[in-house]
C-alpha cells in the first residue's frame, strides 16, 4: 500500500476481474416495456369503454374526463402494486434541468386497518411545496404551493430500487396562478402550436385529418471512469468536470477509441442499461465508444417528442445510477476533461404526416413540393431566430463545447449537403440548373432527384444539419434535457409555416405549383445567408459569418439575451408557448444557475489549489532543496538541480499568489472567476508534471481516461 490513495486506486482496479464472454440465453424482448402501463396493460386492468376514453385522451391530446379519473386510478394503484410498488410520485422536471419527485406511499389507515389507497385527485393533481424550486420570481415563498398535473400522453412507469419500487406518473408543474414552473409545461403548449400549424399548412396541399406526430431521436453522449479515481477528485464530485489536470501525450489523436470494440466491463455496463431501459419501454438502439477516450454514446429509436425528453430524462438517470453497480461513474458533464472532446445532445428532430416523414423528399412531385415547402419554412425560422435557438443551448458547461473545435461554434446556421443545396440554389434562380447534373425542375410537377441519405450526414461540424430525412442540432450539451432546444423549434417552424400558410391559402389551385415555386424562391432568396455547407470550425467562416451578420454569442450571459428581446418575447407570447413573465423568468433562472455554477467551481478550484495541491508542492519543494542541500555538503555537484529547484520554487510561489488573486475574483463577477481559474490551472497543470508522481494526489488523466 502506498499512503497516496490516487497509486492505490490504480493497483485495486487492476484487481478487477473484467467479465469474460459467456453464453447468453435466449432473448425475446418480451419485457420490453413490462414497468409502463401502456395501452396492453391498460386493457388488462380497465373495463373497455373507460380504456377507449383513455386512449383518445392520450393520442388526441383532449382533457381527461374526470368521471374516469377514479377508474384509472384504481387501474393504475392494482397494475403498481402487482409490479411491488409500494409509493407514487408525481414526476416533473423543473428548472433546474433534472428530475423531481416526492414520494408518497398508498398507505391509508382506515378504521385502525392499513389499506392500499390511491384516488383520481392523487393521479390528476398534486400539490408539491415549490418553494425550494427555481422560479425567476415566478412564484414568492409566501405563495409556495405548486401544482402537478398529470401528462396523460406520456405514460406512467414504474422505477425500481434495491428493496422496492415506486410508481411514476409525468407531470407538468405550475404555479398557483397557472405559470410553467418546468419544462414539460411549455414544451406542450409548443406542440400543440406546431401541430396547428402544421395542420394548417397540409391543408393547402389538400391533405387534412391524418395524424401528426413531431418526432425526436436524442443521440446522448457520456463518459465512464472508474469510482476509485472519482472518489479522490473533489472537483468531479462537487461540480461534474476537472478543474485542473495535464492532458496525456496520447489522448484521441489516433482516432482509435471511435467505434473502436467495446472494452468488456463497459459493454457489461452497456447491456445492464439496456435491458432496463428497455423494460421502461425506452428503445434503446445504438451504443458505441465515441471520440474521447472513456467517452460513449447510445440513441434510441425516435419517439413523438414529449415521450423522447421524458426517455431522454430517464436514460440520463439510469446512466448515472446503473454505472455505479460497476463500479463506475458517469459524468454527463458537458466537458468533464479538458483537451479531448466533451460531450452533446444531438437532437434529432422530425414531422411525420400520417404515414409521411415531411422532412422525406419522397419520390414523386407533390410529395417533393411539400417536403420544399417545410424545408423553407425551417430555413426562414432558424435565419430569423437562431438567437433564440443559441439561447436555448446556454448553459456553464456547454460554454466550453460551443465553438471550441469539437462541436459546432456559437454561431447558428444549417447544413443542407451538396445535392440539396443544389436545388435550393436552383429554386432561387427560378428553376434554370445552376449545374447540368441536377437539371431543372419545377416544384409540383418534376420529381426531385433521388438524394443519397449518406452524402448528407458527412459534416459533422455543423449545428444544424439536414440528415436525410431530419435535421439535427447539435448544439445542445450532453446533460441539458432536450425540452429547451425543441420548444424553440417548434415555435420558430410554427410561425414559420402560419407565414407560408397565410400566403398559400390566397393562390387559386390552377396557379398554385407556379406561385409555391416564386414564394419559395423569394424566402430562399432572403434567408439563404444561415444556409453554411463548408467547416464550421474555421477561422473563415467567422469571419463569414460576421459578414452575414449571423449572431455569435460565445458565453451564456450573451447567449441569454435573446430571451428579453421584445420579438421573441411577442413571438413566444402569440403561440401561447410562454407569457412576457415566463420568458423573463426564464433569463432570470437561466443567468442565475451560470453565475452560481461559476461561483462554485471557482470556490472549489480556490480549495483544491490552497489545501490540495500547496501542501504536496511544498513538501517536493522540501525534498528537492533537502537533495540540494546534501549535493552541496558532499560536493558532488548537479547543477541542473538548482535550476530544477529554482522553477518548483517559482511555480510555488505563484500558485500561492495565484489562490490570493481567486481570493479577489470569487468577490468579482463570473468572468473574473473564469479568468482566476484559467490562472490557477495553468499552475497547477505545470506543478502536476514536476511533482514526483508518486505524492501527486488527484488521479491523472492519463489514469481516469484510460484505466477501466
Ligand atoms: P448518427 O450518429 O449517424 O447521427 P445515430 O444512429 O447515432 O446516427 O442516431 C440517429 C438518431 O436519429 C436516432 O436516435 C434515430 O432514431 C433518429 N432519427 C431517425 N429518423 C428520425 C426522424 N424521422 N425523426 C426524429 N429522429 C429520427
Ligand atoms: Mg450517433
Amino acid at each position: 500500500m502506498s499512503n497516496c490513495s490516487r497509486i492505490n486506486a490504480v493497483s485495486q482496479i487492476a484487481k478487477i476481474n473484467n467479465p469474460v464472454p459467456g453464453t447468453a440465453s435466449e432473448v425475446k424482448f418480451d419485457y420490453f416495456a413490462e414497468d409502463v402501463f401502456n395501452e396492453e396493460t391498460m386493457q388488462k386492468y380497465l373495463p373497455k369503454d373507460i380504456c377507449v376514453k383513455l386512449q383518445h385522451t392520450v393520442t388526441e391530446n383532449t382533457p381527461l374526463d374526470p368521471a374516469i379519473a377514479a377508474d384509472v386510478a384504481r387501474a393504475m394503484k392494482e397494475w403498481a402494486l402487482d409490479r411491488g410498488a409500494t409509493h407514487f410520485t408525481h414526476w416533473f422536471q423543473p428548472l433546474t434541468g433534472s428530475t423531481a419527485e416526492k414520494h408518497d406511499s398508498f398507505l391509508e389507515i382506515k378504521n385502525g386497518t392499513a389499506i392500499m389507497a390511491f384516488s383520481g385527485k392523487n393521479l390528476i393533481v398534486g400539490e408539491p411545496d415549490a418553494s425550494s424550486f427555481p422560479s425567476g420570481g415566478l412564484r414568492s415563498t409566501f405563495e409556495a404551493r405548486g401544482y402537478t398535473a398529470w401528462d396523460p400522453t406520456s405514460p406512467a412507469f414504474i422505477k425500481r430500487h434495491a428493496n422496492g419500487a415506486t410508481l411514476c406518473i409525468p407531470t407538468a408543474f405550475c404555479s398557483y396562478t397557472g405559470e410553467a414552473l418546468d419544462k414539460k409545461t411549455p414544451l406542450m403548449r409548443s406542440l400543440q402550436a406546431l401541430k396547428k400549424s402544421v395542420a394548417r399548412l397540409m391543408k393547402c396541399f389538400n391533405r387534412t385529418g391524418e395524424a401528426i406526430a413531431i418526432t425526436l431521436g436524442p443521440e446522448q453522449e457520456y463518459f465512464l471512469i472508474d469510482k476509485k479515481f472519482y472518489l479522490n477528485r473533489p472537483d468531479l464530485l462537487q461540480c461534474g468536470r476537472t478543474l485542473f489536470g495535464v492532458v496525456p501525450a496520447k489522448h484521441q489523436q489516433l482516432d482509435d477509441h471511435y467505434f473502436g470494440s467495446i472494452k468488456p466491463r463497459i459493454l457489461n455496463f452497456m447491456t445492464e442499461l439496456e435491458v432496463e431501459l428497455w423494460k421502461l419501454g425506452i428503445p434503446a438502439k445504438t451504443r458505441h465508444n465515441e471520440a474521447a477516450p472513456a467517452q460513449f454514446e447510445i440513441a434510441p429509436i425516435f419517439e413523438e417528442l414529449n415521450l423522447a425528453v421524458d426517455h431522454n430524462m430517464l436514460i440520463m438517470e439510469m446512466i448515472r445510477q446503473l454505472a455505479e453497480r460497476h463500479g463506475l461513474v458517469a459524468l454527463l458533464h458537458e466537458k468533464p476533461f479538458a483537451g479531448v472532446n466533451g460531450s452533446g445532445k444531438h437532437n434529432n428532430w422530425s414531422i411525420s404526416y400520417g404515414n409521411d416523414n415531411l422532412l422525406d423528399p419522397g419520390d414523386n412531385p407533390h410529395q417533393n413540393a411539400i417536403f420544399l415547402t417545410v424545408l423553407a419554412a425551417i430555413i426562414r425560422a432558424v435565419d430569423m431566430h437562431s438567437d433564440l435557438l443559441r439561447s436555448a443551448t446556454a448553459s456553464a458547461g456547454n460554454d466550453h463545447r460551443l465553438g471550441a473545435n469539437e462541436a459546432p461554434p456559437a454561431i447558428i446556421s444549417i447544413f443542407l449537403g451538396d445535392q440539396l443545396n443544389e436545388i435550393i440554389d436552383q429554386i432561387e434562380k427560378g428553376g434554370k440548373s445552376a449545374s447540368k447534373k441536377a437539371g431543372s425542375m419545377k416544384i409540383g410537377v418534376d420529381a426531385l432527384v433521388p438524394l443519397p441519405k449518406d452524402a448528407t450526414d458527412r459534416n459533422r461540424t455543423s449545428p444544424f444539419a439536414f440528415t436525410g430525412n431530419k435535421f439535427e442540432f447539435r448544439g445542445p450539451g450532453s446533460s441539458q434535457s432536450c425540452a429547451g432546444a425543441c420548444v424553440i423549434i417548434n415555435t420558430i417552424v410554427a410561425e414559420s409555416m402560419d407565414k407560408i400558410s397565410s400566403e398559400l391559402e390566397t393562390f387559386a389551385p390552377e396557379e398554385f405549383n407556379t406561385k409555391l415555386q416564386t414564394l419559395l424562391q423569394k424566402i430562399i432568396k432572403k434567408h439563404k445567408k444561415i444556409i453554411f455547407n463548408g467547416d464550421n470550425y474555421s477561422r473563415e467562416w467567422e469571419e463569414e459569418a460576421a459578414r452575414r451578420k449571423l449572431p455569435n454569442l460565445r458565453t451564456t450571459p450573451e447567449a441569454l439575451k435573446p430571451l428579453l428581446k421584445k420579438e421573441n418575447i411577442e413571438l413566444c407570447r402569440k403561440y401561447g408557448v410562454f407569457s412576457e413573465t415566463e420568458m423573463r423568468s426564464r433569463y432570470e433562472v437561466f443567468l442565475s444557475e451560470y453565475n452560481r455554477r461559476i461561483r462554485i467551481e471557482g470556490e472549489l478550484a480556490l480549495e483544491i489549489a490552497g489545501n490540495v495541491i500547496l501542501p504536496v508542492v511544498q513538501e517536493e519543494l522540501n525534498a528537492v532543496l533537502d537533495t540540494l542541500d546534501k549535493s552541496i555538503r558532499t560536493g558532488i555537484s548537479v547543477p541542473m538541480l538548482k535550476d530544477n529547484a529554482a522553477k518548483l520554487a517559482s511555480d510555488v510561489n505563484a500558485l500561492i499568489a495565484e489562490c490570493s488573486n481567486m481570493e479577489n475574483a470569487l468577490a468579482q463577477d463570473s468572468s473574473a472567476i473564469i479568468d482566476g481559474m484559467n490562472k490557477l490551472r495553468t499552475i497547477v497543470d505545470s506543478l502536476e508534471i514536476q511533482v514526483d508522481d508518486r505524492r501527486w494526489p488527484l488521479p491523472k488523466y492519463r489514469e481516469m481516461l484510460f484505466i477501466y
